[in-house]
């Protein structure tokens, strides 16, 4: 939803947005999640001279990919917004140009503001580093693939042994053999 910074009331403007989950997709982000649910929003936006500031809440469920079993799963976002656009008015000529803060490029377009792209930030900024099904995901074998939930693998039960700790356990029992001589 685009909002022209002129309509933008005295007293404010409450907006209670529900966004389709698909605008994820549709704005091609590349994100690595989709968003399972119709995103709810809640803004609050207001104006004072040549600041805007917006505050609120978005509620989603996005549907991440777990970084140790590789298997999808929902994850409840509800991300706070607070941001504080700044707006420079070009004084030479007196015309109320809107020139883009650096900072909050995006924001603010032609005068307008996209609510979406508020929304859809503040969603990526809430897709945690490591995703984790469940804090204990134990993850999948890194020799047979298989889940490792609550018992093991068969490959785990034999012994594995790395070449180098075997060189490193003749090492030893020589090592020993000369503090014997001693
Ligand atoms: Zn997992
Ligand atoms: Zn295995």
């Amino acid at each position: 939803m685009k909002i022209n910074i002129e309509d933008i009331p005295e007293d404010g403007l409450v907006l209670d947005l529900r966004e389709d989950g698909r605008i994820v997709e549709d704005k091609r982000y590349g994100s690595g999640f989709s968003i399972s649910s119709p995103i709810k929003a809640h803004l609050d936006i207001r104006k004072s001279g040549e600041n805007i500031d917006i505050v609120g809440h978005i509620e989603a469920e996005m549907v991440l990919k777990c970084s140790r079993c590789l298997k999808e799963y929902v994850y409840g976002v509800h991300p706070k917004i607070e941001i504080a656009v700044q707006t420079d008015f070009n004084q030479t000529t007196g015309d109320r140009e809107l020139m883009e803060n650096e900072l909050d490029v995006g924001y603010i377009q032609g005068g307008e503001i996209d609510t979406t792209d508020i929304i859809l930030e503040q969603l990526f900024l809430g897709v945690p580093i490591q995703p984790l099904c469940n804090p204990d995901c134990k993850g999948l074998c890194p020799s047979c693939g298989v889940e490792l939930k609550d018992g093991q693998c068969s490959c785990l039960s034999k012994e594995v042994v790395d070449p180098r700790f075997a060189i490193l356990k003749n090492f030893k029992v020589k090592n020993s053999k000369w503090t014997a001589f001693d």
